[in-house]
């Protein structure tokens, strides 16, 4: 995990509400509470947000989703979790990302979607200059400063009790999603700590660490050394770039209203548009026209696809040919044969689609086929905060599960840039950041 942690990386599928930090969470309920407000959500929905080991299942992570968006109904709500996810991912060195989010209408609360949208802005604006702050009080460490900090890491784990050393060090992937009664969480744990056995400089501290959560700024990558030396982000070590997503359960009218916004904040760093929300509601048809609005106003364009076995759907989804793919778990042979015919790089979330039972096991995660066959894949999160799970921690999994030297993913890195909606100056400026940063991990 720890030498995954040090890849600089590229975050191109995380939604806003489902990287919240669980505490965040807690806190925010609490201060509403404090004010007096009655907000209906239960004792036993709070544990079910935030405690990640309970049932994930995509059924239940869309009821997840509805009660975090009941408790996270205002502007200052909004700003404060796109700060902190901003600033977990720079924590865990993601040099670009590109979160989601769905503008909400809610008059109930003074919210439109505009001022959603804002809002977001605001919280990823101050992240970005919380970080150039940061970054101007502590200066990048040098290579050598890294090899320390690894010596130091080897140094803690060799102090650790065998026992825990042990118990990190031994399952396989395939061992640990094959015990009966092991749960998804803990066979990803298992994961990607076999991974930082097989791999170098390990460190089970920060492997325990990482498994605990989104990491947050006092996780592990909270100390990692910076790697894009103020080229990022104005300075930010980050750049971030916002897509807006339609919810499933949106009419067209909706679904256009987010589309002529997108466009006007293209100024502000929006970059494009996803289509997101319950696999098992609406139709394809009600949203074709807007994406289309979308694509012709210059607007990249992303679609979930292949959640759940709806083949007409999918298929509809590959002849629109978005720029990117998300998921695309459930493709019979056709359908399969169609997405490498396409090219169409895809969004792959490990984590999120074992924990919603969309795959099997890690080493049946259809990554290994398309990978091997050569087909465009970037790692991704999703919702760091529901699954537990950070960037560096989704490496660390596939590293293990599809048995993934450090060259190939340092490939995937270096891919993984040219998949995201950045224009091509940015894009340059991130090859030269992440070739940089590649050089200073061997
Ligand atoms: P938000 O858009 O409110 O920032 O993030 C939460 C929303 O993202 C959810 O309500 C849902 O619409 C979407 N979302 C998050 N994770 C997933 C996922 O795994 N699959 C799909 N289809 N949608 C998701």
């Amino acid at each position: 995990l720890r030498a995954c942690q040090l890849l600089p990386k590229v975050e191109l599928h995380a939604h806003l509400n489902g990287c919240v930090r669980p505490q965040t969470i807690k806190e925010i309920l609490e201060e509403r509470f404090r004010a007096g407000e009655a907000l209906a959500v239960t004792e036993q929905q709070l544990k079910e947000v935030t405690v990640t080991a309970s049932d994930r299942s995509l059924g239940k992570c869309f009821r997840l989703f509805d009660i975090i968006h009941a408790i996270t109904t205002t502007h200052a709500a909004i700003s404060r979790i796109a700060c902190e996810v901003v600033r977990d991912f720079a924590a865990d060195r993601t040099v670009y990302l590109e979160l989601r989010t769905t503008p909400k209408s809610r008059p109930e609360y003074g919210m439109t979607k505009e001022s959603y949208i804002e809002a977001v802005l605001q919280g990823v604006e101050q992240a970005l200059e919380q970080l150039r702050q940061q970054r101007s009080t502590q200066p990048p460490p040098q290579p050598q400063q890294q090899q320390q900090e690894q010596e130091s890491m080897e140094k803690q784990e060799a102090a650790m009790p065998s026992a825990q050393k042990g118990a990190l060090a031994t399952a396989s992937p395939a061992e640990a999603a094959s015990v009966p009664g092991t749960s998804a969480a803990a066979a990803a744990a298992a994961a990607a700590s076999s991974y930082t056995s097989a791999c170098c400089c390990p460190s089970a501290a920060s492997i325990e660490e990482g498994l605990n959560g989104s990491g947050g700024e006092g996780g592990p990558g909270g100390c990692l050394p910076d790697v894009s030396e103020g080229q990022l982000g104005g300075g930010a070590g980050i750049l971030v770039k916002l897509l807006l997503s339609i919810d499933r359960r949106e009419d067209s009218r909706s679904a256009m209203e987010t589309v002529e916004l997108a466009t006007r904040y293209r100024h502000r760093g929006v970059v494009g548009i996803d289509l997101s929300g319950n696999p098992s509601v609406g139709s394809w048809e009600v949203w074709q026209p807007p994406l289309a609005a979308a694509r012709a106003a210059g607007l990249s364009i992303t679609l979930h696809a292949g959640e759940v076995v709806a083949p007409r759907e999918t298929a509809a989804m590959l002849a629109f040919r978005p720029d990117r793919l998300g998921h695309c778990c459930c493709l019979d042979s056709e359908l399969g044969e169609q997405l490498r015919a396409s090219a169409i790089p895809l969004e792959l979330c490990l984590t999120s689609n074992l924990l919603t039972e969309s795959v099997p096991s890690y080493p049946e995660h259809h990554f290994a086929e398309l990978h091997a066959a050569g087909h465009p894949v970037v790692l991704c999160t999703d919702d760091s905060g529901v699954f537990g799970t950070t960037l560096s921690r989704e490496y660390a999994i596939a590293a293990a599960a599809f048995n993934l030297p450090v060259a190939a993913l340092h490939q995937l890195v270096r891919k993984s840039v040219e998949y995201t909606f950045a224009s091509e100056e940015e894009k340059q400026r991130l090859r030269d950041v992440v070739e940089r940063a590649l050089a200073a991990c061997i």
